[in-house]
């Protein structure tokens, strides 16, 4: 694989997953990860509260403790947002590099906005360690390849198992490529724009000046139609390659491959869209005309 196109894109998320990956093998070897027992056995002392600030929760030092705050005016305690702040905010603790930082002064206190909504290097490290930790790779394989239910409702499956978001989830099954490619998992705000996307690294291959092509989700598609109608719930279409990938390159499966688009409505979080090339289950409608465009697949007969 090109090195270009590596998993993280974070220069030290190989080492920074590894570090989740242990504490939570270490710590919950058998079942799910708990941030707040993690905090305890390290001394760290925590609390919730309605802050008005547009944050998500900190992680102070002070008289040499260190203190977590989550602020639960949006987000309750314990529910799957929550869980994901309270262990990004342990990813700044355990670190290195950020509790130095803190110990030595240089953050006074940290406003954290958390799973995937900053661009900001030291967010997107201490998400990426949030991530790790709540979805330890080993692990999820293990419960993904077991899990039978296919495409997003799979997802929404593990993403309970877990105590993670549907969206964080979702990022981690593109982020591991555990569908096939083009795949790629879209966020939007209520108002329809872009809040994050990722792809996986063989769908980065492929389409390798993909980033600023979709501000807003294609004209026309199921995903901007639920968006404008406000058609809350779980849609899943099928819909060309060529829609949301349309300069890919070294593809040989042709331009006219169809790609299962799965859309649900995340309340206060805007939308979500998951995209990917389940061969297995476009199979099951056989010979799909290729001039269908978005037909939701409840409408098929899948007798025939
Ligand atoms: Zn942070």
């Amino acid at each position: 694989m090109d090195p270009k196109f590596k998993r993280y894109p974070l220069a030290n998320g190989p080492e920074i997953a590894a570090l989740a990956s242990q504490l939570a093998a270490k710590h919950f070897p058998d079942g799910r990860v708990e941030p707040e027992v993690l905090a305890e056995r390290e001394g760290i002392a925590f609390s919730y509260l309605p802050i008005e600030e547009d944050s998500d929760g900190f992680l102070v030092h002070e008289k040499g403790r260190f203190y977590i705050l989550c602020n639960n005016r949006m987000h309750p305690r314990g529910s799957p947002r929550s869980r994901f702040t309270f262990a990004h905010e342990l990813g700044h603790y355990f670190i290195a590099q950020h509790r130095d930082r803190l110990l030595a002064g240089q953050w006074p206190a940290m406003y954290c906005r958390t799973e995937f909504s900053s661009t900001d290097l030291f967010e997107m490290e201490a998400d990426c360690f949030a991530s790790n930790l709540l979805l330890p790779e080993k692990a999820f394989r293990a419960a993904y390849a077991a899990e039978p239910a296919t495409g997003l409702a799979k997802v929404t499956v593990l993403a309970d198992r877990f105590g993670a978001s549907v969206s964080a989830t979702a990022y981690r099954v593109i982020g591991l490529d555990l569908v096939l490619p083009p795949a790629a998992v879209f966020r939007w705000t209520n108002l329809g724009e872009s809040a994050g996307r990722r792809m996986s690294d063989d769908t980065a291959q492929l389409h390798p000046d993909y980033c600023g092509l979709v501000s807003r989700p294609p004209e026309g598609s199921l995903t901007a139609r639920c968006i404008s109608k406000l058609e809350i719930g779980h849609h899943t279409g099928i819909t060309p390659v060529t829609e949301w990938f349309p300069k890919l390159t070294g593809y040989d499966q042709g331009a006219d491959t169809m790609l299962v688009e799965e859309v649900i409505s995340l309340g206060h979080h805007g939308w979500l869209t998951l995209l990917y090339n389940e061969e297995v289950q476009l199979s099951r409608f056989g010979g799909i005309p290729k001039v269908i465009k978005n037909l939701p697949v409840s409408q098929i007969d899948t007798d025939k």
